[in-house]
């Protein structure tokens, strides 16, 4: 087996392996490069490998740094299937179309303000391109093998994190390699735990909090205290959500406290049609969560669903008390722009962000505390209560992946950290020397290894 990093290193995004054996090539995961310019540049340069000469992909999860490359390499010639278990078909379903159109929109804009060296801008790919190589996916069950080649068996298994989610598992006859992807939480409110891994010469481990511990405090009391005292001074709580696993984390909260008495019981609107559609998904994949039926019809219907544009204009007017919760998390686009310019100007309300927030966004510059922020071009001052909770993260932190990788039977031979920035990579490689007795290497970008 040979093994090429073609992203995810020394960064948290664009997660690419290259993995060829006895004349198959296969990519792992295809994930679109987000967040400082360096990086996403790289979307833009031609892929490393003819997309033509690959037989297949196999993705992880549906998160965007995990399968939003995927138009782009159907674009460049790649035209076999993609391998993921039904729950990430059905969020990609929801994600790459939409990021096709954000792709589109950002086009627009630079051509409107003049701001792009390329004239027309062009987007990197279109809603119609995330259509398309959606008719390319196959599903497969978790922990079913699937057979690619004369050699290889590959399987999917339950690793938490989002609806779908899985570390991917690849033998020949003689070795055994394992992709986490995305590892999820113990104790996660809605997901169940990650499933250990039973032995693996070689992992490819991901590191996004490997330098990170979790805050311990309860979501539930933090949402309980800020949501009574917003209501009390006749205010509204907005949190701005990530569509998918975020938003249906907060409905699970709100819906509990609301069952116990804690909160009043105020209206609940959840103003994000992926959300919305998420929320659904959620429903129809009961083994991948902590929730039954009864309980994800209930998830459901905690919160008005705000479709239509005209819904989400009326409710920027409303004044009474109430919690809406709208996309984008990090307040870069979307509707919850427009519930942030009617509320971050009075001190009655609170917004609450509640993932991580990226340098340079408007989330970011809130909670460190600006005194004016600027959308659509005008300037607005911050007089509403900010609050930030990092309790709700689908992430193992650096502690939790150690005891996960602790329960493996046998150490692997090698040992690859990607998907992490340079610190948190140190941090979990020294976390695996120190708790674990385990070698392990940090891939640079082109990297090959030779597994035989
Ligand atoms: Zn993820």
């Amino acid at each position: 087996m040979k093994l090429t990093f073609l992203g995810a290193t020394q960064t948290v995004t664009g997660s690419k392996f290259l993995l060829e054996d006895s004349g198959v090539r296969i990519l792992v995961d295809c994930g679109l490069f987000q967040g400082l310019k360096e990086f996403r540049l790289k979307n833009w340069r031609p892929f490393p490998v003819d997309p033509a000469s690959l037989n297949a992909v196999l993705l992880t999860h549906a998160h965007i740094d995990h399968s939003g490359y995927l138009p782009v390499l159907f674009k460049n010639g790649f035209s076999g299937p993609v391998y993921c278990t039904p729950g990430t078909r059905d969020l990609c379903e929801i994600l790459l179309p939409d990021a096709g159109y954000l792709q589109e929109e950002e086009a627009r804009f630079a051509n409107r303000h003049g701001f792009s060296k390329h004239r027309p801008a062009l987007p990197l790919f279109t809603y119609e391109d995330a259509k398309n190589c959606l008719k390319h996916f196959k599903t497969v069950e978790f922990n079913a093998p699937l057979h690619l080649g004369e050699a290889l068996k590959i399987q999917w298994i339950p690793v938490g994190h989002i609806i779908g989610a899985s570390y991917i598992l690849v033998q020949n006859k003689h070795q055994s390699l394992v992709f986490t992807g995305d590892v999820g939480r113990p104790d996660d409110i809605l997901m169940n735990p990650p499933h250990p891994i039973k032995q693996a010469d070689y992992l490819v481990v991901e590191s996004t909090y490997g330098n990170r511990r979790h805050s311990p405090s309860d979501p539930w009391e933090d949402f309980e205290g800020m949501i009574n005292t917003t209501i009390k001074r006749g205010g509204i709580v907005l949190v701005p959500s990530f569509a998918v696993g975020r938003a249906q984390h907060i409905l699970k909260v709100i819906m509990d406290l609301k069952a116990a008495g804690k909160i009043p019981n105020v209206p609940v609107y959840l103003n994000s049609p992926m959300a919305i559609r998420a929320t659904e998904v959620f429903c129809d994949h009961l083994d991948d969560h902590r929730l039954d039926e009864n309980s994800c019809k209930e998830l459901c219907r905690v919160a008005k669903f705000v479709t239509s544009v005209e819904h989400s204009k009326a409710l920027t007017q409303k004044t009474e008390p109430a919690v809406i919760i709208s996309s984008s998390g990090m307040a870069t686009g979307g509707r919850v722009l427009h519930h942030l310019k009617s509320l971050v100007t009075d001190k009655k309300n609170t917004v609450v962000f509640v993932g991580f927030q990226a340098a340079g966004t408007r989330g970011e510059a809130l909670i460190g505390g600006v005194d004016q922020i600027k959308i659509h071009g005008n300037y607005y001052p911050v007089r509403a209560e900010i609050r930030y909770m990092e309790n709700l993260s689908a992430h193992a932190d650096g502690p939790e992946l150690i005891e996960w990788l602790k329960q493996m039977n046998s150490s692997p031979k090698r040992t690859f950290i990607v998907h992490g920035e340079p610190a948190a990579q140190d941090a979990m490689r020294r976390n695996l020397a120190d708790f674990l007795h385990w070698e392990s290497q940090i891939p640079k970008y082109g990297e090959s290894v030779d597994l035989n």
